[in-house]
């Protein structure tokens, strides 16, 4: 679970890291006024008192002058915009909304929030959309990272949640991190791990990443999978599994649904066709599968080398598949562990910001869901909408269409995160659950009255009742007294709970787990003469999504200022493309131009972009000008690991300043 951000925030200057996934919990402290230092807490179990470069240079963050602290409304487009009252700006933007939605229908207005936004904002963000407004647009940017992780689970498992905490590293005799730039992306959660791998030399590190990353540096197996060739590597090794007698029959017979016909799918499987759409010798997936099958306790983590693809959802299954067939989950220091991108991406899906989801794991496309819902806000039978909301992607398209007439933009406020108390009398800034409390009462609905952020939390919390992620029992007091706990956690004496599926039982209609059997399925986009090498994007270790905070903090830019295009030394020979040079990188959607950084540790065929840069460092540096906006059918989740683009050098323009 995470913790309620406008709650910790109360703690004696904690707080969670507004960052990465990991999670930290920081110990913040100010003089005169200003924050000066920032600490890992040493009993937080994310981070057991570990911190990284980001977290620590929050102080350079939060002193930028260009803070907003109060709203400015543009009187049109073509004016600069001007302060405003709160409830000047909440009341005029009411108007707009209740008179678009009168004159177009609810479904013309749209939410789109983010993984940084606090649980209660999130909360209210989908009482006042789906319950009040009456329209399911309501969606959030974990839509461009954890939506295959969470279609996965909930088809897998049957609902969604990784099952294994932290704690696990330390009771694994063999990591698997697929698709991952753990080192720079979760470093705190790796440094973890490379204590453990220290403490006890003989657990193996598996790395399966197209890409030989920092992370690989300290892999015992390292495993160069061809870009989108995942679900083939992960079928391979679940045949060789069967063939080493490494099932875990009792497990399987006892707690899963689906084995006969994942293993016939399998055994049939044309063995050179899945080695070659692997891209990896097959001595190494041999050597790979020996390590799973003597493992007593296997942990698999994996990010959005799985979940960027058209076929995330799939990838999920299939590295679900080989878990269950091992019986590799439900158990201490096994499971498999989608590391989630942002701090509270865990509490948009459980308060239901998704578009497809409501409250407590509830779909809206249920009507007794929508019925539970709807009487627990006390609104009329039918306010929910029955037609689907609308998704990342499909909100922009609808925006371009003229169909979304407003949308509501929230990704974090860092006045809510970070308890600098100072910084918030200096201004008039609302934390986010206000904003839309107050904008909901200005909107003339009932339920939007609420004393504080516990309240809020406490109204949610109740709606989870008898539900996956059950958090009755973790009411706003408790969390202040004990400040951290984990769902399910149905009452108040209940102790939380640290691992799920202990008992095997798993949150399907049947009580078992499911096998899927998933074909391989190429990229939607593939290379061609005119296109000829595949670019993959990702974060670096000193960026948060795009720098609209790190890029404040001049240590950070220090380590990596600027944005450039990572090519194989031959495919930049072939060329002639030297380092540093301006080089042009096209797709068919677009052009970027950024200096080139050699990297031998690259596959041939392979270029890397971090995404943290966009138009507002420099023109023409934005990885996103490239990519494919091809989206999977059931997670709608984007394909940014893999697009067709063509390489050479920049004609004319010179490009940003080579580093
Ligand atoms: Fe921890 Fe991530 Fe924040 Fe670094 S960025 S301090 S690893 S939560």
């Amino acid at each position: 679970m995470t913790i309620p951000l406008s709650i910790q925030e109360t703690k004696k200057g904690e707080a969670i890291c507004p960052y990465c996934g990991v999670g930290c919990r920081l110990l913040m402290e100010s003089a005169d006024g200003e924050l000066i230092r920032v600490k890992g807490v040493a009993d937080a179990p994310a981070n057991l008192g570990g911190i990284c470069a980001k977290g620590a240079t929050l102080p350079e963050v939060i002193r930028t002058p260009d803070r907003l602290t109060q709203p400015h409304v543009r009187p049109a487009r073509s004016k600069e915009p001007r302060p405003m009252k709160w409830a000047d700006a909440l009341g005029w933007t009411a108007a707009r909304f209740r008179e678009i939605v009168e004159r177009h229908g609810p479904d013309a207005v749209a939410f789109y929030g983010s993984g940084q936004l606090d649980s209660e904002a999130s909360y209210l963000a989908v009482k006042l959309f789906k319950g009040s407004i009456g329209t399911n647009n309501t969606d959030s940017n974990s839509r461009l990272c954890m939506a295959s992780a969470v279609t996965g689970y909930q088809t897998s498992l049957g609902a969604d949640g990784p099952p294994c905490c932290y704690a696990d590293i330390d009771l694994s005799d063999c990591l698997v991190v697929w698709g991952s730039n753990m080192a720079d992306a979760f470093p705190v959660t790796f440094n973890r791990m490379k204590a453990h791998l220290k403490a006890k030399p003989g657990v193996e590190l598996i790395v399966v990443d197209p890409r030989r990353t920092n992370t690989a540096n300290y892999a015992t197996l390292y495993v160069p999978v061809a870009p989108g060739g995942d679900i083939p590597l992960m079928n391979a090794v679940g045949r060789l599994l069967l063939e080493h007698g490494a099932v875990d029959h009792d497990f399987v017979a006892a707690h899963t649904e689906g084995f006969a016909a994942y293993r016939d799918f399998l055994r049939q499987a044309d063995w050179a066709g899945l080695v070659s759409a692997a891209g990896v010798p097959e001595a190494l997936i041999r050597a790979l599968a020996e390590r799973l099958a003597r493992s007593r306790t296997l942990l698999t983590f994996y990010c959005q080398g799985l979940n960027q693809s058209t076929v995330g959802m799939w990838k999920n299954n299939s590295i679900i598949n080989l878990h269950l067939l091992t019986g590799q989950i439900g158990k201490p220091g096994a499971g498999p562990f989608s590391l989630t991108g942002q701090p509270n991406a865990m509490g948009g899906r459980e308060t239901g910001l998704l578009a497809q989801a409501l409250p407590g794991y509830r779909f809206s496309a249920d009507p007794g869901h929508r019925a539970e819902v709807e009487a627990y806000w006390r609104r009329p039978a039918g306010t929910i909408s029955t037609r689907p909301g609308l998704t990342a992607v499909e909100m922009s398209r609808a925006l371009e269409a003229g169909r979304l007439k407003a949308i509501w933009i929230a990704a974090t406020n860092p006045t809510v995160s970070l308890p600098d108390l100072h910084q918030v009398r200096r201004g008039t800034a609302l934390p986010d659950w206000q904003i839309l409390a107050r904008f909901g009462q200005a909107m003339g609905f009932s339920g939007f009255q609420f004393e504080d952020a516990g309240a809020v939390w406490d109204e949610f919390t109740g709606l989870t009742a008898g539900r996956p992620c059950d958090m009755s029992g973790m009411t706003s007091e408790r969390l202040r007294r004990e400040r951290h706990l984990r769902w399910p956690c149905p009452s108040l004496d209940h102790p939380g709970t640290e691992r799920l599926y202990l008992d095997r039982k798993f949150p399907t209609s049947s009580g078992r787990a499911r096998f899927h059997a998933r074909l391989h399925r190429p990229p939607r986009e593939t290379t061609d003469h005119e296109f000829p090498l595949i670019l993959t994007t990702g974060r670096l270790y000193a960026h948060w999504h795009t720098l609209t905070r790190t890029g404040k903090s001049p240590k950070l830019l220090r380590l990596e200022p600027s944005a450039f295009v990572e090519v194989h030394p031959d495919d930049a020979a072939e060329v002639g493309l030297t380092a540093g040079q301006a080089a042009e990188l096209s797709s068919r959607r677009g052009l970027i131009r950024l200096p080139v950084k050699i990297n031998a540790r690259l596959p041939r065929g392979v270029v890397f972009v971090p995404f943290h840069w966009g138009d507002q460092q420099g023109e023409n540096v934005a990885a996103n000008y490239l990519t494919n906006p091809a989206i999977g059918r059931i997670a709608k989740q984007p394909e940014f690991k893999y697009c067709a683009v063509r390489l050479g050098p920049a004609p004319d323009a010179p490009g940003p300043a080579a580093t």
